[in-house]
């Protein structure tokens, strides 16, 4: 009898691991792997169904593959050069980058197709009612001052403000490496210079609120600034102050940011074609869509669970459980919390419901939850580059010779305190040969934590009352939804204000030919991407929740937790790639896949 290896959910990290099973060589002729999904992905072209897959999604414009299109959910990756240190660090610097989305695009033929998608040197902000350009901030050589009441701060990008506060956290510790970073996140302190009323030098950083800690150094203005330029709201909730200190920063402006051209989307439909082939006729491998995990325990050292279909999603399909050796969830926290719910009041004798055990539970709780909203709109023209206040769509990068050139590649953003919070300007990026006139994609509004409430309030239209409860619309399964009249014209009133200035400029916005919105707050999702909390040992959380039925105490539980909610790189697909990499290796014996000598996988092993 060969092994049965079970994978619940194909976004990423299921997809991954698929993939690596297979085509690294750990199933053998016999062999068992099946994958189950809660949505159904267009693995096979067919423009069916949404694009793959979990929270990537690249929306084209009347779902045309090679027509024009918009990422709604992840959009990019940073490209690691494949070396070990950065050049002219004297090995004192890692090279930089995301090491296994870059690998794992190389291994599947992607490469060829790895394009730009950069961020502006001089983005436009909104703020309080003024426009400016940062390139016009006093810092720069301008004569700007941000509308805020913070001395010295807002003569300065809010990204200054960041990394201040982040020396002053971190002090004097050398943090280049992650095996520096992950020992700071289990025991760094407060720097002996630590001047502050409410905390002491010496006091353990990742038990501190970065918000708390924020305030007390910048005040409430200061806070503000970074809060409304950074961009992002869920850089600036109340996490894991010494985890925020190193990870604030990498949103910069100017990041060497790439993608995937037709969209990130092609990154997962090429996982899975690559992880059939490997499969072969020797190993068997299912992919089943439209059905979701419904409940799991352990019985003795066996692993049983029950499944349940699309259609009725809290139901269990069939009178009795079924089996596998191995099992992934490879999920995010409030999937897996909507798993655990099935068994959590039903204390059936001889069972390990170890999604409930108290140990479990804490550390599922590890991670704050950050609920991200993306509303994508096609016009006929690029109407913004003609505007009152056009973005600049321009970034300099160095050549191979090792000088400057200026390159258009760019996308953004735009940043407002308003609650569109982040524009995009994808443009025209249909692939060519696609025979459709010219349509050009913004993404009109980028937003988190609480302007998520503010979208989500104009989903649908005056005429409607709700029929289905919340917590039961699963869009972000079904991909992009249509925005009501209200939402289009919420966004075009506050387009006007940013782009023009004057809200009544919102009438000569060309109509948009559509709009479409993703609420990644919705389930199975719950977030867009997570944070690590504040009086958590991460290291020791990374390492102990991906086996949580050992974690419950079953010795050899062969059942593991992976994905991005509980890595070092939770905004990313390269999270979701690490955690399910470190089980491979540490728990499976694989091989890695990259050298990881510089760059642990996830913290709390040896390195
Ligand atoms: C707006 C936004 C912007 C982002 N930007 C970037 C970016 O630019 N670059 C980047 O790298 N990352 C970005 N991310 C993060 C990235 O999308 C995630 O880190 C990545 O998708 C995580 O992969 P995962 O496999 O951990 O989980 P997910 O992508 O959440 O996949 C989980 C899968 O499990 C399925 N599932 C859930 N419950 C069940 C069940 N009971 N049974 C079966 N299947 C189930 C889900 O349907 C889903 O397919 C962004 C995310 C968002 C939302």
């Amino acid at each position: 009898m060969g092994q049965s290896y079970a994978i619940f959910g194909a976004g990423p990290g299921g997809l991954y691991t698929a993939w690596r099973l297979l085509a690294g060589g750990m199933l053998q002729p016999g062999d068992t792997l099946k994958l189950y999904e809660w949505g159904t992905y267009d693995f096979d072209g067919t423009g069916d169904n949404r694009q793959p897959a979990g929270r990537i999604c690249s929306h084209h414009y009347l779902d045309e593959d090679s027509a024009t299109y918009i990422e709604i959910g992840g959009m990019r990756f940073i490209e690691w050069s494949g070396e070990q240190y950065e050049p002219g660090t004297n090995d004192q610097k890692p090279a930089k980058g995301h090491r296994l989305v870059t690998k794992t695009i190389h291994e599947v033929g992607l490469y060829p197709d790895v394009v730009d998608f950069l961020t502006t040197d001089d983005p436009l902000y909104y703020l309080r009612g003024e426009h400016f350009y940062e390139q016009d901030l006093k810092s720069n050589g301008g004569s700007v001052t941000a509308p805020y009441n913070t001395p010295g701060n807002n003569e300065a990008p809010p990204n200054d403000l960041f990394t201040h506060i982040s020396d002053l956290i971190t002090g004097t510790n050398v943090l280049n490496f992650r095996s520096q970073q992950c020992r700071f996140y289990a025991d760094g302190t407060l720097p002996g210079t630590f001047n502050s009323f409410v905390y002491n030098p010496g006091d353990t950083a990742s038990n501190v609120g970065y918000w708390n800690v924020f305030y007390d150094q910048a005040g409430g203005e200061g806070f503000s600034y970074a809060a409304d330029g950074g961009g992002y709201n869920s850089n600036v909730i109340n996490w894991n102050a010494a985890n925020a200190a190193v990870y604030n920063g990498e949103f910069a402006p100017g990041g060497a940011f790439k993608t995937i051209a037709g969209g990130y989307s092609r990154l997962f439909v090429e996982l899975y074609r690559k992880a059939l082939e490997a499969a072969g006729t020797d190993v068997s491998f299912e992919l089943h869509q439209g059905t979701r995990l419904h409940s799991i325990w352990m019985e003795g050292d066996a692993i049983k669970f029950r499944l349940a279909d699309r259609s009725d999603p809290y139901k269990p399909t069939g009178d009795t459980a079924l089996e596998a050796d191995v099992a992934f969830l490879a999920m995010p926290p409030n999937a897996v919390d909507i798993v655990a719910q099935a068994t959590r009041f039903d204390p059936t004798p001889g069972r390990t419901d170890f999604l409930n055990e108290a140990g479990v539970a804490n550390y599922l709780g590890s991670v704050i939850e950050q609920p991200s909203y993306k509303v994508a709109m096609f016009f006929e023209t690029c109407w913004w580059e003609n505007s009152k206040y056009p973005p600049k769509l321009e970034a300099q990068i160095d050549t191979p010779d090792g000088k400057k050139t200026t390159t258009k590649s760019v996308f953004g953003p735009t940043i407002t305190d308003l609650p569109l919070r982040q524009v995009y300007y994808f443009g025209d990026n249909a692939l060519p040969g696609d025979q459709g006139k010219p349509v050009y994609g913004l993404l009109a509004s980028y937003d988190d934590m609480r302007n998520v409430g503010f979208w989500r309030g104009l989903e649908l239209s005056v005429e409607e009352r709700r029929e289905t409860a919340i917590p039961r619309d699963l869009q972000p399964l079904e991909g992009g939804r249509k925005a009501s009249e209200q939402m289009e014209r919420m966004l075009l009133l506050q387009l006007a204000k940013l782009h023009y200035g004057d809200p009544n400029a919102a009438n000569e916005i060309p109509a948009p030919l559509s709009t479409v919105f993703m609420d990644w707050g919705l389930n199975p999702f719950g977030a867009g991407y997570h944070a690590w909390g504040a009086h958590y040992d991460i290291a020791d959380v990374m390492q102990q929740v991906r086996a949580p039925a050992r974690l419950a105490g079953v010795e050899g539980a062969k059942v593991y937790l992976i994905g991005s909610a509980f890595s070092n790189d939770q905004a990313w697909v390269e999270g979701a790639f690490c955690t399910a990499e470190s089980v491979l290796v540490d728990c499976l014996g694989m091989s890695p896949l990259i050298d990881t000598s510089v760059y642990p996988l996830i913290c709390g092993g040896s390195g």
